[in-house]
Parts: C-alpha cells; sequence; structure tokens
C-alpha cells in the first residue's frame, strides 16, 4: 500500500512539506489525490494541483510515451490556452501552436462570410482585451500538448507518474480512497481524492456504476494531415458543397492550418459505417486540393494549370484517420471522493465544439476545488459545484449541438427554408459558431446558476458588462510588485480581487500599497479566509472607478463591488469556498454581508479619486440593500439531464 503523504507520523513519505500553510488546517487530507489516466486532462489537473502545492500521483495503463498523430489536434480557445501556458506550456503553445488569422465560409465558390479573428489580448478602444467573439484559438497537434504536460509535470517534486498501471479496483471510506492497479507494479495506491481521466472506456466510470447515455457515431469525419500550400496561409476554411469529389459525395470540408505549412483536412463523411478506404482518401485529398487552387486561380483570372485543367498542388501526406464524434454525458460526475473528467465525463464534437477544450476546462474547474479541500477540509456545496457547473455547461453545449444538428443536416436544409425567415445566415450561425468560439456551441461558459455565488442582494454589488459566473475578460492588470501583466497570467492561485482605478498608469510604483484605498483594501483582502491577491486595472469594460472585480481561480467573476467593502469581500470568498468559513466561524454570508455599510474609502491614490475627476461617482454609494437572504443558488435539477436520447 502507497501512503503518500507530506508529514503523517511514520508514512512513507515522498513529498517535501508544503510551504502554503492555510490558517484552518485542522480537517485537510494528508494524502495525494489520484488522477487515473495521463492524457492531456489528466496531466493538466495533476499539474495545477501540484501547483496549489497538493501532491498528486498519476496512475496511467501505457508505458508514458505518446504517439505521433499529426492529424490528432485540439483547438485551444484563449481561455483554456492560458490555463495551459500558465501550467508551463507557454513556449510549446507558441512553437507547436498555430493562431489562426480569419475563418471563411465558402458556399460552393462563393465566399459566404470572412472572420478576422484579434490577436490574443489585443486590446480594444476601451483598453480591454479584443472581443471574446473573435479572439483567434491555437490549433496544435494533441501529442505536442501531451508531451509537453508530462515534461513540466517531471518537474514537479510533488508529482508521481505511475506507468504500466492500469486500475482495476477502487474503494472509498471516510478518510479517503483506495486505488487498485493491475501491471507489471500492480499495487494498491491511497488518495484523499480520486479523478478518473482515463478517456471515453473510463474504467473509473465503470467502477462506479455511472451511466454514459448518449448517442453513437452522430457525425463522422475522414481526417488528414498535410503538408501544403493552400491559397489562404493562416486562415482556416469551412468549404460547404465543394464543387466535385471523386471520393465520393462531400457535402462539407473543412481547412485548419496547423505550425509548419501542415493542414488538418476533414471531410464529413455520410452517415453510416461504411470505411473509407486510403484510395477513396487520396481522391478526396486530390480534389480538394485541385479544387482550392482552381477556385483561386479563377479568382485571379489565370486557370492555374497553364489550361492544362485541374492541378493537383504538390503535398506531402503525414497522417490519416477517421474521427467518428459521440455524445455522451455521464450521469453523475462526482460519487463521494471520486470525480470524472475529460472524455470520461463526456464526449461532444459536432459542429466545431471542441471535446478537449471543455476537458481542460474540467481541469481547471475541480483543480482549485480540490486544492481548498485538501488544504482546508471539504465542503460538500464547494466539492458538488464541479458537477454543478461543468456538467450543466457541457450539457448546454451538448443540447445546443442536438437541436442545431437536425436542421443541418439530413435534409434539415429544406426545414430552414420552409419554417424560418433568415434561414441562411441562421444555418451558416449554426455551422460556424462552435468554430469561431461563439454563441451556445463554441463561447466559454458562464456558470450563472452556480452553487458558489454569494447570496443574492449583497450590499454594493453593482453590474459591469460581465456577469456573475462568467468569464472575465482578459484586461491589463498591475500587481502589488509593479509588474503589468494580462488578468489571466495571475489565475489558478486563489481569489483575485481587481480594483478599477483610472488614471493609474501614471502613478508612481513606489507609492501603490499606501495611496488612495489600496490599504483599506490590503486589510479587506489580508482578512479573507483563502488566498487572494490584489490587481489594479485602468478600465474594465462596463465598470465605473473603483469598482472592485471579485474573481474566481479560474476566470470566472463571483460579483462586482462599488468600492471597498470588506464584508461583501469576506462574503464573496466564503461562498467561493462552498459556505465553509461561515460555518466554521458561526457566521453566514449574510450576517456578515448584512453588516456591511458603504464601503469606499477616499484618496487620491489607485481606487482614490482619479487625477482627472472623472469616475468618482461610484465612491461611497452603497447601492443596493440587504435583499433576499434566502439566495440559495439553484443547480441542475435532478434528472435534468440533456440527452433524450439511446442510453448506452
Ligand atoms: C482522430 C481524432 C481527432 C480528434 N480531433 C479533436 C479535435 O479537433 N478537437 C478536440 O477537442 N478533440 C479531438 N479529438 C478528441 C480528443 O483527442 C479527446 O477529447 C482527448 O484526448 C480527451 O483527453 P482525455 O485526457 O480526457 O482522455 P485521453 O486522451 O483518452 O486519455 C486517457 C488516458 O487514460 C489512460 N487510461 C485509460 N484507462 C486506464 C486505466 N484503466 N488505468 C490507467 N490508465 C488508463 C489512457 O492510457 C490515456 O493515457 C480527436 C480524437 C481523435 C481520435
Amino acid at each position: 500500500m502507497h501512503t503518500l503523504c507530506d508529514h503523517a507520523p511514520g508514512s512513507n513519505c515522498q513529498f517535501p512539506h508544503v510551504p502554503y500553510v492555510p490558517p484552518d488546517r485542522g480537517s485537510r487530507a494528508v494524502d495525494p489525490v489520484i488522477v487515473v489516466g495521463a492524457g492531456p486532462v489528466g496531466l493538466s489537473l495533476a499539474l495545477a494541483l501540484t501547483r496549489l502545492g497538493v501532491p498528486v500521483v498519476v496512475l496511467d495503463e501505457t508505458e508514458g510515451q505518446e504517439d505521433t498523430r499529426p492529424a490528432r489536434t485540439a483547438v485551444l480557445r484563449p481561455d483554456t490556452a492560458a490555463f495551459v501556458g500558465r501550467l508551463g506550456c507557454a513556449a510549446t503553445l507558441e512553437s507547436a501552436g498555430t493562431r489562426w488569422s480569419a475563418w471563411r465560409t465558402v458556399r460552393r465558390r462563393r465566399l459566404l462570410e470572412r472572420v478576422a479573428f484579434t490577436p490574443p489580448g489585443a486590446p480594444d478602444a476601451s483598453g480591454a482585451a479584443g472581443p471574446a467573439t473573435a479572439a483567434s484559438p491555437i490549433h496544435l497537434p494533441q501529442h505536442a500538448l501531451t508531451r509537453a504536460l508530462r515534461a513540466a509535470l517531471a518537474g514537479e517534486q510533488l508529482a508521481e507518474v505511475a506507468t504500466g498501471s492500469r486500475l482495476a479496483g477502487i474503494e472509498q471510506d471516510e478518510q479517503g480512497v483506495t486505488a487498485h492497479t493491475r501491471g507489471p507494479d500492480g499495487t494498491s495506491w491511497r488518495g484523499s481524492y480520486l479523478v478518473g481521466c482515463d478517456g471515453p472506456r473510463s474504467t473509473v466510470r465503470k467502477l462506479l456504476d455511472i451511466r454514459f447515455p448518449g448517442r453513437t457515431a452522430v457525425e463522422r469525419y475522414a481526417v488528414a494531415a498535410l503538408r501544403t500550400e493552400l491559397p489562404w496561409p493562416g486562415e482556416a476554411l469551412l468549404h460547404r458543397s465543394p464543387a466535385r469529389h471523386g471520393g465520393g459525395p462531400v457535402a462539407e470540408v473543412s481547412a485548419r492550418p496547423l505550425a509548419g505549412g501542415v493542414w488538418r483536412l476533414d471531410w464529413l463523411l455520410p452517415p453510416g459505417r461504411e470505411l473509407v478506404t486510403p484510395d477513396a482518401l487520396v481522391a478526396r485529398i486530390r480534389d480538394s486540393l485541385a479544387g482550392w487552387t482552381a477556385d483561386s486561380a479563377a479568382e485571379s483570372g489565370d486557370d492555374g494549370a497553364g489550361g492544362q485543367g485541374r492541378l493537383v498542388p504538390p503535398y506531402e501526406l503525414l497522417d490519416t484517420g477517421v474521427h467518428t464524434v459521440h455524445h455522451r454525458l455521464a450521469r453523475t460526475w462526482r460519487q463521494g471522493r471520486a470525480f470524472l473528467a475529460g472524455d470520461a465525463a463526456h464526449l461532444l464534437g459536432a459542429l466545431g465544439t471542441q471535446g478537449l477544450d471543455e476537458g481542460l476546462r474540467d481541469a481547471e474547474n475541480l483543480a482549485w476545488k480540490l486544492g481548498l479541500a485538501w488544504h482546508h477540509g471539504a465542503s460538500e456545496t464547494l466539492l458538488d459545484s464541479y458537477q454543478a457547473e461543468r456538467r450543466g455547461a457541457v450539457a448546454a453545449r451538448l443540447r445546443a449541438a442536438d437541436s442545431a444538428l437536425p436542421l443541418l443536416r439530413d435534409g434539415g436544409a429544406v426545414r430552414w427554408r420552409t419554417v424560418l425567415p433568415g434561414a441562411a445566415r441562421g444555418r451558416s450561425t449554426l455551422l460556424t459558431d462552435g468554430h469561431l468560439g461563439r454563441g451556445p456551441l463554441g463561447a466559454a461558459p458562464t456558470y450563472a446558476r452556480t452553487p458558489l455565488a454569494p447570496a443574492a442582494g449583497l450590499p454594493g454589488e453593482t453590474a459591469v458588462d460581465t456577469v456573475p459566473g462568467g468569464p472575465v475578460a482578459d484586461v491589463v492588470v498591475t500587481a502589488s510588485d509593479g509588474s503589468v501583466v494580462r488578468l489571466r497570467e495571475r489565475l489558478g492561485q486563489g481569489l483575485l480581487v481587481v480594483l478599477v482605478a483610472p488614471g493609474t498608469g501614471v502613478w508612481d510604483r513606489r507609492h501603490w500599497q499606501s495611496a488612495g484605498l489600496m490599504p483599506r483594501l490590503t486589510n479587506a483582502v489580508g482578512a479573507l479566509p483563502m488566498r487572494a491577491e490584489i490587481l489594479v486595472t485602468e478600465a474594465y469594460p462596463g465598470a465605473t472607478a473603483h469598482t472592485v472585480l471579485v474573481v474566481r481561480p479560474d476566470g470566472h467573476l463571483v460579483t462586482a463591488l462599488s468600492g471597498v467593502r470588506p464584508g461583501g469581500l469576506s462574503a464573496c470568498a466564503d461562498a467561493v469556498r462552498g459556505g465553509a468559513y461561515g460555518r466554521e466561524t458561526g457566521k453566514t454570508t449574510e450576517a456578515r454581508a448584512a453588516g456591511e455599510t458603504g464601503g469606499a474609502g477616499k484618496g487620491d491614490g489607485p481606487g482614490g479619486a482619479p487625477r482627472d475627476g472623472a469616475g468618482s461617482t461610484a465612491e461611497g454609494a452603497t447601492g443596493g440593500t440587504s435583499g433576499d437572504a434566502a439566495g440559495a443558488s439553484p443547480v441542475d435539477p435532478p434528472g435534468s439531464a440533456v440527452l433524450h436520447s439511446e442510453s448506452d
């Protein structure tokens, strides 16, 4: 039996003492978190946990090598790319990934839409990051991502990766969980929690007897990775009804650039299970390449082949495969001390939805919650919130895809024309939103009904452009050491308390801490029951001067407060911890919030009256009264599963 703990008496201790010592460690765990599966989701979860000072053991049945598969790629949105970057893989994202400069939608030979992507973090007029709807994603081979995560984890003292270890059994008790493995080193492992990141055929899910209902083979794509030159370097293409294809009828083909002149091409296959022969795939490749070259030449008035008909540009075929998209959602994502994440919990992928992106969001969401539970002791509300938030978000995504598909495939076009005005536009939106990262199919999720919301009617709550539970804008912020960074770079460790203070860009950094509202804010943040960092920003979309934003470790807004309000801040921290603080101190969120009076102090430094006198009206405004103290945030009602189709 492996008992991996930091300083339990007589343990076979493998980990150094954890440096972060929270004040209320009486009930904290000592055994590591067991992560089953060293795919991208398991590795990123393990890394995120070690960054929080939580020891992890990663069990994987393979020998720890990642096959090179250029056709198995991943599209990371700005939030998940930032998460992976913070885990130490930013260099890999830059070297192995590419950012698309635009997305083109073409029907036959007609360009329907060209959406230019904003480079990540590019400021708009307000100084906020570029609009999320058009922020460019990163596209990279999955093996490059997995290798980078594995290398980063190898440098972590708090992590042990046990390869050749196939999970075969799980036992849970009050104190922890025991995992039994098979393989050359088959043994038992003792952990505080266990997370099944073991892919679509998840052993953890099966051992926990959790159902995985949904639909099989919702869509199938023939996939190829090839090196060639296409007429729109750096731009991704969705081509509907391309003119002619030797390999069989093609309703849709996409071409998405990768680094090094490589492209991933996906041809939507007709429903059914027929095999795609190598000859048929080569015919598709040649037809698509020749068609695009000819179309581009025709646009420029040249037939592209010197009058010799259609020409296939030179290409080097690197990899092929068939990507079958299933839609499935595990009924339960938490059972006691065991959780599911990534493909073990959900399968999706139709219409540009990205399964791996969602898996990384699972990892980011669960890491800080397990970190809090490990250091401070578990709150049931906190641990349950993982399922409420993440399962709810993926369910909504699947629901959106499930309702769009019948309209788009199998004669759905006819239905569009007969039923709906503006059908062409709606159809194009449904086909591209997932790829573009917008709307219900593609935008980063908002946890509007999270159980971790503070009670309604918190005094001083104020509206900004981000709704509570939504992902915050990646604004430029100044940290207490004077460094100027993007907000997303500071996520992952604790709460972020962001003061909106216009005009501070010109202030001498040496006087930050003592100026204006800062001493009061520093005191309030120092008294919070969890780790928190103060940041200052010149502007935030929709925020007036002296607004204080409270941001969760995964970048979702808890709420915005007008001015410095110690009671409001501690109510937010309490809610984010699942109410643990209130229970420990005998105070409730509402009781502390109700004691709140107007919070903003006056001054001439950061957060005080700005030099130009602008934006000072919010100061001292109490705004709102103690409202509905019941305020319990609803979660997905039991049995509200999205998938209404066949079960597994
Ligand atoms: C051809 C192809 C193209 C794809 N394209 C895209 C795309 O464009 N975008 C996208 O988002 N996704 C895409 N996917 C899907 C994507 O690869 C998955 O969503 C992703 O791999 C999920 O990561 P994961 O870490 O959850 O699981 P996995 O990557 O499946 O990792 C699971 C790990 O668990 C281990 N394991 C399994 N069982 C056990 C056990 N009993 N004990 C110990 N270890 C175990 C496995 O060895 C593996 O290392 C594609 C997939 C394919 C095949």
